[in-house]
C-alpha cells in the first residue's frame, strides 16, 4: 500500500509461511505450525503499528581509513522504518532462548549495533532515533506462546565514538600479520568459552581449532 500497489497480489503472512515451506521442502514444513504461531502472536502485539518502511535487508557501507588505506565496513539492516513523527529506526530481529534484562544488555557493546549508530547518524542525521531490538523468545515447549519485546538498543556513546578507530587498528593488525606471512593455522584465535561456544552454539570452526588439520576436509594442506 505504501508503494501504491495492491497488497492482494501477495499472500497473507500465515499463508505465505505455508507456501514458502512447500517450496523449500521437509526441513521447513516441520516448523510451519510453530512459525505461524509466532507470526500470529507478533501480529497480536504489533499488527496495529503504522510505520513507513524505508528498507528491508538494506545494505549500508562506510569506510574506515588509516595512513592512506581505507577499509570498507558493510552492514545489512533487517528493517529500517520511519515512525509516526519522523524518527528513523534501524530494527534488528533477534530470536533468543531467554528474554530478560541480561539478554538486552548483551547487545550494548555488539559491533553490529555500534555500526548501526554510526551508519544511522550519517544517513539520517538528527532524525535517526537509534537502533531497536525486536526480541522474540522462542518457547522451549512446543505450543507455548513466544514472548516479544521491542525496545531501543542500550546506548554506548564512548564505544560508538571509538568504533572506527577500533576497526582501523584491527584491520591494521590483520594486514601486519598477513605481511609477516604467518602460517594461517597459527592466525591469532579468540579461544574463549564465551566466544567459541556462545548463545548461538558452537563455532563452526571449533573442530579445526581443537584438532587442527586432521579435522579439515576439502581444505588445501
Ligand atoms: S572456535 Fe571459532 S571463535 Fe573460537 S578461536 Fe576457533 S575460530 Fe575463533
Amino acid at each position: 500500500m505504501q508503494e501504491g500497489e495492491d497488497p492482494s497480489q501477495w499472500w497473507e503472512p500465515l499463508r505465505a509461511v505455508e507456501e514458502r515451506a512447500v517450496t523449500e521442502g521437509a526441513s521447513w514444513l516441520r516448523y510451519v505450525t510453530e512459525v505461524q504461531h509466532a507470526v500470529s502472536e507478533y501480529l497480536l502485539h504489533y499488527g496495529e503499528q503504522r510505520v513507513e518502511v524505508l528498507g528491508v535487508e538494506a545494505t549500508y557501507a562506510m569506510e574506515v581509513a588509516w595512513t592512506g588505506r581505507t577499509w570498507p565496513v558493510t552492514r545489512s539492516a533487517d528493517l529500517v522504518v520511519r515512525a509516526p513523527g519522523g524518527a528513523v529506526r534501524i530494527v534488528d530481529h533477534k530470536f533468543v532462548g531467554r528474554l530478560n534484562d541480561r539478554t538486552v544488555s548483551r547487545y550494548r557493546l555488539d559491533g553490529q549495533f555500534l555500526d548501526y549508530a554510526l551508519i544511522g547518524a550519517r544517513e539520517w542525521g538528527a532524525a535517526f532515533d537509534g537502533a531497536f531490538l525486536n526480541l522474540i523468545e522462542w518457547p522451549s515447549k512446543a505450543g507455548a506462546t513466544p514472548k516479544m519485546k521491542q525496545l531501543q538498543a542500550p546506548s554506548a556513546p564512548a564505544a560508538v565514538e571509538s568504533r572506527k578507530a577500533q576497526l582501523v587498528y584491527t584491520h591494521a593488525q590483520r594486514s601486519k600479520i598477513e605481511r609477516a606471512g604467518v602460517d594461517l593455522w597459527n592466525y591469532p584465535k579468540r579461544l574463549n568459552e564465551q566466544v567459541c561456544n556462545g548463545p548461538y552454539g558452537l563455532c563452526a570452526g571449533a573442530d579445526l581449532c581443537a584438532w587442527g588439520k586432521v579435522a579439515a576436509t576439502n581444505l588445501p594442506d
